[in-house]
């Protein structure tokens, strides 16, 4: 991954009046140093992401992502983000993309140990090379997640569904997954649901349905499956968001993990078992998520 641009945010409260939003947005080099060692997002994780997608210059879902960067800090008690002024640093951002795809990381971090002021910032940077994951799928191996599905609402301080710098154990999924043989993994409840991938959502094709399973399982709401459903829908097609057993990624004649980045990325095996590729589906997805302009 290449930076390409980087900016510091001197983040206001979403009720402050902002008189001149360009004066809070400072360009750095995005190769240099740039956090204080005390820093909390380096210490402790301790802080919200969102990666967005680019293409051509364009974002992608710019206002969903900007939401759900609000819901995240909402659930860890960080100060709600002024929307309109990180809207401006996306827009700054961009203008420095090219063509190609690219993407835009959005931090907010609870700051300096102390500090009278959150952290934030954004960068650019080419975008991983997707194609053969698009192209050919991923094999995904099913990893436990370690607790049931009403998990969430006991125990909101597990902050599930919050997209954290904690991720940590998604990298470790990974890696697991790797080390048996697939590239990805699909994460499961412990009472048998599925929950979604370490980086992505999961979505099914199951007797023409397009299922996905429900965020309030305490998995992130995925803007690229809500754009997928849009498109979906506009096709009169039927799709839902439910709780989906283990059971059912055998039953599915098709599925996917999406995400703002990787796109539609087709499943072609899980846990060893090969899952057929609907490649007209899986191009047209593409193809429609790739030209999201505005
Ligand atoms: N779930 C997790 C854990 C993720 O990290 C991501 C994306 O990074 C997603 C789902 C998909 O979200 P989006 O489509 O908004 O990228």
């Amino acid at each position: 991954m290449a930076w390409r641009f980087a900016l510091m945010i001197d983040p206001v409260a979403s009720d402050d009046e902002v008189g001149d939003v360009a004066s809070t947005l400072r360009p750095i080099d995005p190769t240099a140093p740039a956090l204080q060692l005390g820093d909390l997002s380096a210490q402790r994780g301790d802080g919200v992401f969102e990666s967005i997608g680019v293409v051509d210059g364009h974002p992608h879902e710019v206002g969903p992502h900007l939401e759900r960067l609000a819901h995240s800090a909402s659930l860890c008690d960080l100060p709600a983000p002024d929307l309109a002024q990180w809207r401006a640093a996306v827009e700054r951002v961009c203008a420095e993309a090219g063509p190609g795809e690219s993407v835009i990381k959005l931090i907010l971090s609870r700051g300096v140990e102390g500090g009278p002021t959150p952290t934030a910032w954004v960068t650019l940077a080419t975008a991983p090379d997707n194609a053969a994951a698009r192209r050919d799928g991923v094999r995904v191996v099913t990893l436990d997640r370690g607790y049931p599905l009403d998990v969430p609402a006991r125990a909101p301080w597990l902050l599930l569904g919050a997209k954290t710098l904690s991720y940590a154990v998604n990298m470790a999924a990974i890696r697991e997954a790797k080390r048996r043989g697939a590239d990805d993994a699909v994460f499961v409840t412990t009472d048998g649901f599925v929950l979604e991938a370490p980086t992505a959502s999961v979505l099914l094709r199951i007797d023409g349905r397009f299922v996905t399973p429900a965020p309030s399982a305490g998995i992130l709401h995925g803007t690229t499956q809500l754009s997928v459903f849009a498109h979906l829908e506009q096709r009169g097609l039927a799709t839902a968001y439910e709780n989906v057993p283990v059971a059912d990624l055998e039953r599915a004649d098709a599925a996917w993990l999406m995400s703002s980045v990787r796109l539609a990325a087709p499943i072609s095996a899980v846990d060893g078992r090969p899952l057929s590729v609907d490649h007209a589906l899986t191009d047209e997805l593409n193809g429609f998520l790739l030209g999201r302009r505005g």
